[in-house]
C-alpha cells in the first residue's frame, strides 16, 4: 500500500518514501511519500488559491459540508478504527468506542459554532458604534503527534475549515494512515480541492518548511514541548496555539470516594497505553490511605491485559516505536536507580508469536517516589505511574505545582472547600474534581507553563483560527 500527499485535491507522489510500521507486530503497513520543501510549497500554494473561494462561501454552506464529513466518519468508524489501531497500537476498544467517534463529533460541533458565530457591539457616549467581525486567517498549518492522530487531526481541521480557513495538515511520520482517509472523505463530503491539503514526512524535512512558510498565517501544533519551543523560535510572526507535554498530578485526599478514585487513577495512566498528554502520571496520595491505596492499586494494575491491540479485551497495546519503547525502558531503569520502589513491571508479558516483533513494555508501577526524581519530573509517555505520598493540602499543592508542566490535574476529595481551593491554586489549564478526564467540547482545552499556550475548543479555537476585526462607525 502507498500513502501519498493530498495537494489541491490530487494524490501526489514524492521521489522518496518512508515506511509506517505496525507497532504491535513490526510489519510494514504502507510506504508513505516523504515530502520536503517542494511538496510543502505546492500544498501551501494550493491552500492559498483555495482560500478566497472557501472563505467567501456562506457559513451555513461550510457547516453543511462539515456535518457531511462528520456523517461519513461515523459511517466508517469500523474501518477507521482498525486502521488507527494498526498504525498506532492504540487498542481497538478505545479507537472504536471513543477516539474515532469523537472525530465525527468534532465536525458536528464546529459546524454549529461556525453557523452561529456572532460578533460583539459597543455603543459609546461619543457617538460611535463599534462592532466585531470574526474573519478567517488564511492558510493554517496543522501539525499532529502520533498518539491519537485522527482525533487530533480532526480537532484542528474541523474549526480551521468551519471558520473559513484553508489548511495544510502534517501528521506524525509514525502514524500517517487515517489522515489519508480523512483527506479522501473530505473530498467526498464536498470540501473543495485545495481547502484541505495533507503533506507527509519528517519533522525537520516537512514540518519545519511548513511552519516557516511565509504564506502560512497560523499554526496549530500538538506535540512535545521541545518541538513546540523550536517552532516558536523559527516560525516568525504568526498566530499559534501550542498543545504540548504534561506530567499531570492526580491528587487523592484521604476523604475521597476511594473506589472511584482508584478506578480513575488506573484509567488515567493505563488507557491509551499511557501515551496520553493528559495522563495522571503523578499519583499523589495522602498518608492516611497511602499504604492501602498502593496495595490496591498494584493488585488492580496486575490484572490489566497487555497484548494484541486488535483484541477488544486488551487494555494496553505496544509503544509506538522501538525508540519510544527504549525511552520508556530507560525511565523504568532510572526509577530504580533513583531509589523509587518498583512494585510491578520490568519483565515483559508472554505474547503470541505474531506479536513478538512489537514494541512491548510491561506496565510498571513505582511507589514512594520523591517528586524531585526525574521519573516524576519528565514526561515518560508510557504505562508508568509514580505514586507519591503527601501529608496535607499545602503539601499536595506544593508537590503538584513543582513541575515544569501544567496541562491537566485531578483532585479527589469530598470536602468542597478544599476542592475549590485546590482547583484555584493548582497550576494547570484543566482541573477535574472527582472525575477522570471527561471532555466537553465546549471547554477550553490547553495548558500552562511548559504544557503550552493558547486554548482550543468552542470559541477558544477562534484564538488561532480567526481574526477579530473591529469596525467603528460615527453617528
Ligand atoms: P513531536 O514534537 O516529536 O512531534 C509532533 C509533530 O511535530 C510530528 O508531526 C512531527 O513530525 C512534527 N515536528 C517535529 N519537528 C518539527 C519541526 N521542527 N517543525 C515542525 N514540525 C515538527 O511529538 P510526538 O512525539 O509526535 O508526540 C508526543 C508529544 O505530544 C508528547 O509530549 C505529548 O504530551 C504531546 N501531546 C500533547 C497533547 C496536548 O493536547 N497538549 C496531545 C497529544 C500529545
Amino acid at each position: 500500500m502507498m500513502i501519498k500527499h493530498l495537494i489541491d485535491g490530487k494524490s501526489v507522489d514524492s521521489k522518496q518514501v518512508f515506511e509506517t510500521i505496525n507497532p504491535a507486530t513490526g510489519e510494514t503497513l504502507a510506504e508513505v511519500a516523504r515530502g520536503g520543501q517542494a511538496e510543502v510549497d505546492a500544498a501551501v500554494q494550493a491552500a492559498k488559491q483555495a482560500f478566497p473561494g472557501w472563505a467567501g462561501k456562506p457559513a451555513a454552506e461550510r457547516a453543511r459540508i462539515m456535518r457531511k464529513l462528520g456523517e461519513l466518519i461515523t459511517a466508517h468508524v469500523p474501518e477507521l478504527s482498525e486502521i488507527e489501531t494498526r498504525d498506532t497500537g492504540q487498542v481497538i476498544g478505545q479507537t472504536k468506542k471513543a477516539l474515532i467517534p469523537r472525530a465525527a463529533d468534532n465536525f458536528h460541533f464546529f459546524a454549529e459554532i461556525a453557523a452561529h458565530m456572532d460578533g460583539e457591539s459597543y455603543q459609546s457616549d461619543t457617538g460611535h458604534l463599534n462592532y466585531t467581525l470574526w474573519q478567517p486567517v488564511g492558510v493554517c498549518a496543522l501539525i499532529s503527534p502520533w498518539n491519537v492522530p485522527f482525533m487530533t487531526a480532526t480537532w484542528k481541521t474541523a474549526p480551521c475549515l468551519a471558520l473559513g480557513n484553508t489548511a495544510v495538515l502534517k501528521m506524525s511520520e509514525l502514524s500517517p494512515m487515517t489522515a489519508d482517509r480523512l483527506g479522501q472523505l473530505a473530498l467526498e463530503a464536498g470540501v473543495p480541492p485545495g481547502v484541505l491539503n495533507i503533506v507527509h514526512g519528517y519533522g525537520t524535512e516537512t514540518g519545519e518548511p511548513l511552519v516557516c512558510h511565509p504564506d502560512v498565517r497560523a499554526i496549530s501544533f500538538t506535540g512535545s514541548t521541545a518541538t513546540g519551543n523550536r517552532i516558536v523560535q523559527q516560525a516568525g510572526l504568526k498566530k499559534f496555539s501550542m498543545e504540548l507535554g504534561g506530567k499531570s498530578p492526580f491528587i487523592v485526599f484521604d476523604d475521597a470516594d476511594y473506589d472511584r478514585a482508584l478506578d480513575a487513577a488506573l484509567f488515567m495512566i493505563f488507557s491509551n497505553n499511557g501515551e496520553r498528554c493528559t495522563a495522571g502520571s503523578r499519583i499523589l496520595v495522602q498518608r492516611g490511605i497511602y499504604d492501602r491505596f498502593v496495595a490496591d492499586y498494584v493488585a488492580r494494575a496486575q490484572r490489566i491485559t497487555v497484548g494484541d491491540p486488535m483484541d477488544p479485551n486488551t487494555i494496553i497495546g505496544p509503544m509506538i516505536s522501538p525508540q519510544h519503547k527504549q525511552k520508556v525502558e530507560h525511565y523504568i531503569a532510572l526509577g530504580q536507580q533513583e531509589g523509587a520502589r518498583m512494585l510491578m513491571g520490568g519483565s515483559l508479558p508472554e505474547l503470541p508469536s505474531h506479536l513478538r516483533g512489537g514494541n512491548w513494555v510491561a506496565p510498571t508501577v513505582f511507589a514512594d517516589v520523591d517528586n524531585r526524581m526525574r521519573i516524576a519530573q519528565d514526561e515518560i509517555f508510557g504505562p508508568v505511574p509514580c505514586l507519591i505520598p503527601f501529608t496535607d493540602e499545602a503539601d499536595a499543592l506544593r508537590i503538584a505545582n513543582e513541575s515544569v508542566y501544567g496541562l491537566s490535574s485531578y483532585v479527589w476529595t469530598e470536602n468542597t472547600g478544599r476542592a475549590l481551593r485546590m482547583a484555584k491554586s493548582v497550576e494547570a489549564g484543566m482541573v477535574f474534581v472527582n472525575s477522570q478526564n471527561v471532555r466537553d467540547l465546549r471547554q477550553p482545552f490547553g495548558g500552562v507553563k511548559a504544557s503550552g499556550t493558547g486554548r482550543e475548543g468552542n470559541h477558544y479555537s477562534f484564538e488561532v483560527f480567526a481574526e477579530a476585526k473591529n469596525v467603528c462607525l460615527s453617528y
